[in-house]
């Protein structure tokens, strides 16, 4: 056995669904080198509402990204599972990603052409046990708009979209990136619902990135990222309703 399958076993719990250890990145911009991660460590655990708060950055969507197969870490392991990412194949990684991650990002990449119902339908034709398209919509309270295009919906809406198709391919985990960082208050607090809805309907495990503390509330627990170090983790008493959020 390696040291890093039994480093594996020996913090290997039920509820972990990532396992992030003594990860750093580091990219190197010609002479220059730019630490983004600098040796974190963190369970995040199946089911959970996690909010990864942080200023620009601190280093969440490095983080992110490399939790959802986008990218690798300099140095360090990502356990997803008893899988270590950073061990994986391209096509290991593809598989990951298509199979078990839903993302979402702060701008919605749908396709112009394409109505709601269709947009979702394209990632569900290609997964292995979706929803269907018109029930992903609903989910996210957009059983009304099923045949609008995304230029007739309003950003809160698209984004929803978005939602919707991220989850339609029943994903083990929901990650998104600052998803209401272009959206008013008010919108925001919409789409956050959609995701708090998802969480509970499902138990997606699920990580939300914003550098906007007040979102911070409706969390299970929050992780606080600090110029590419974990600065303080904690777990939210109460939680608050995205409607009682103020920002
Ligand atoms: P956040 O999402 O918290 O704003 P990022 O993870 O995007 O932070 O970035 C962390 C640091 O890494 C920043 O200094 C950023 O400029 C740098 N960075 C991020 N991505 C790249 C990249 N592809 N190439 C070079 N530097 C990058
Ligand atoms: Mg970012």
């Amino acid at each position: 056995m390696s040291s890093d399958s039994k480093s594996r076993h020996e913090t290997l719990e039920e509820n972990v669904v990532f396992h992030v250890h003594e990860v750093t990145k580091v990219y190197q911009m010609g002479e220059v080198q730019v630490r983004a991660l600098r040796g974190v460590d963190i369970d995040l655990h199946r089911g959970e509402f996690t909010v990864l708060l942080g200023a620009s950055g601190s280093g969440k969507s490095t983080l992110l990204n490399i939790l959802g197969g986008l990218d690798i870490p300099t140095e360090g392991h990502v356990f997803y599972g008893e899988r270590d990412l950073t061990r994986a194949s391209e096509r290991e990684l593809t598989e990951y990603r298509r199979f078990h991650v839903g993302f979402v990002f702060q701008f919605y990449n749908l396709i112009p052409s394409l109505t709601a119902r269709e947009n979702v339908a394209v990632v569900t034709e290609i997964a292995k046990s979706p929803m269907k398209p018109e029930e992903a919509l609903k989910l996210v309270g957009l059983e009304s708009r099923l045949d609008h295009f995304p230029a007739q919906l309003s950003g809160g809406e698209q984004q929803r979209v978005a939602i919707a198709r991220a989850i339609a391919k029943n994903p083990d985990v929901l990650l998104c990136d600052e998803p209401t960082g272009a959206l008013d208050s008010k919108t925001g607090i919409v789409v956050l619902q959609a995701l708090q809805r998802v969480n509970q309907a499902l138990g997606t495990t699920t990580v939300v990135i914003t550098h906007n503390a007040g979102i911070a509330q409706m969390a299970d627990r929050v992780i606080h990222l600090t110029d590419g170090l974990i600065s303080k983790v904690y777990k939210n008493e109460t939680r608050l309703r995205p409607d009682e959020l103020t920002w």
